[in-house]
């Protein structure tokens, strides 16, 4: 990925800007941590990367990033620029694109995340971060209270940051979380989500929810029921213990979170309820009611049957058992079969359930 990222740069750098790898990508290379995608600056506007790349996505908005598919791998890319007044405390009014790279690094949230690599893969640290990148420190570049007024999105992935990198955060940024949370309710909640689902979903999800409650940021978010996760291994099932109703989710998430709340009250190790919803919404719905995990993958494993389709007798031989063409009195039967047989009344064999139909179906 990073062989990708270098050519990218060279080639702007063959059309006379200049262009770096920064973010994410430096930063968590430098702590020696897996990452994920690769994030772009430059001189470049976007208007010059489209003669420079034939892929290259748009972003609708002014702030907008450029986006381009480079042989299968997508990266972000960002032209230099200086963030002018700031409105609703997330958006600038107006961007004005600069030329040097400083200035760019200077409009940018934490000091980690403006330590960049140039077209050689050499190591540029122009805020002099790499310190608090040694301190695991996390602290923004202009003072903490005025960055978090001007977007306060910044509040979330501060915590974001603290969480996963198991980072501090300096003394500043935690008087600026207190002084700004309010302004959380001014930021949109497809983009709090977005923060929000990296915390869950990283196996520092505890942390992270830690953090949230220390900073009283549940109320501010609107995550009401967050006391109520016990579990943290597994995103929607702690999206599913908070049941937020205003946030975005797709109509499969929504799906699952309704699911998992359903048999929250019921017993998750009941026989039937196992079976019918399956062992991944039990296993959230109870092991965020404390219930031992072993137990429910055991209780699972012994089920005798996991679908309808493991009934070992065929329509075909139902029908002539009993002498009949295959009508609806077959999926009765069957409801009837699944029912006994996850409840341990019948064995899950062939001979037995056929002595088991003649005998109460037959002739009826
Ligand atoms: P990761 O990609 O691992 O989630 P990242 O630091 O790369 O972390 P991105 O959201 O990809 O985060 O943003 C790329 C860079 O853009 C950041 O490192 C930071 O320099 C800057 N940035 C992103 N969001 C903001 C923001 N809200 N305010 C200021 N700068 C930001
Ligand atoms: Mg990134």
């Amino acid at each position: 990925m990073k062989e990708l990222g270098l050519e990218i740069l060279n080639k702007i750098y063959e059309y006379g800007y200049v262009a770096y790898i920064i973010g994410g990508y430096t930063r968590d290379l430098l702590l020696h941590k897996e990452t994920s995608d690769i994030d772009i600056t430059t001189n470049a506007t976007p208007m010059e990367l489209k003669n420079i790349f034939p892929d290259v996505y748009m972003s609708h908005d002014n702030y907008g990033t450029v986006r381009i598919n480079y042989k299968n791998i997508r990266f972000d890319i960002t032209t230099f620029r200086k963030e002018d007044e700031y409105r609703d405390f997330r958006h600038p009014n107006s961007i004005t694109y600069v030329n040097d790279l400083k200035t760019d690094l200077e409009r940018r949230d934490f000091t980690i995340n403006t330590i960049c690599m140039d077209k050689d893969g050499k190591i540029i640290d122009l805020l002099n971060a790499r310190k608090d990148l040694d301190n695991h420190l996390l602290r923004t570049i202009i003072d903490a209270d005025i960055s978090f007024k001007r977007d306060a999105l910044r509040i979330l992935r501060a915590i974001r940051f603290a969480a996963i990198l198991n980072f501090s955060l300096s003394d500043e940024i935690k008087k600026a979380i207190i002084n700004n949370k309010h302004l959380l309710k001014k930021i949109s909640y497809e983009r709090k989500k977005e923060e929000l689902d990296k915390i869950f979903g990283s196996i520092h999800a505890k942390e992270g929810i830690k953090l949230i409650k220390e900073f009283h940021l549940d109320q501010e978010l609107e995550l009401t029921n967050i006391n109520r996760i016990k579990d943290y291994s597994d995103i929607v099932g702690i999206w599913a213990m908070i049941n937020p109703s205003k946030y975005p989710f797709s109509s499969s998430e929504k799906e699952l979170i309704n699911k998992i709340n359903y048999v929250y009250d019921f017993d998750n190790l009941d026989n039937f309820i196992l079976y019918k919803y399956g062992l991944y919404v039990n296993l959230l719905a109870g092991l965020n009611k404390g219930i031992n995990k072993k137990d429910l993958l055991s209780k699972y494993e012994s089920l005798k049957i996991k679908t309808k389709d493991e009934i070992q007798i065929t329509a075909k031989e139902i029908c002539k058992i009993l002498n009949k063409k295959p009508d609806s009195f077959i999926g009765e039967i069957y409801k009837d079969l699944e029912n006994k047989i996850i409840n341990n009344e019948l064995n899950n064999d062939n001979q037995e359930l056929r002595n088991y139909i003649k005998n109460k179906y037959y002739n009826n």
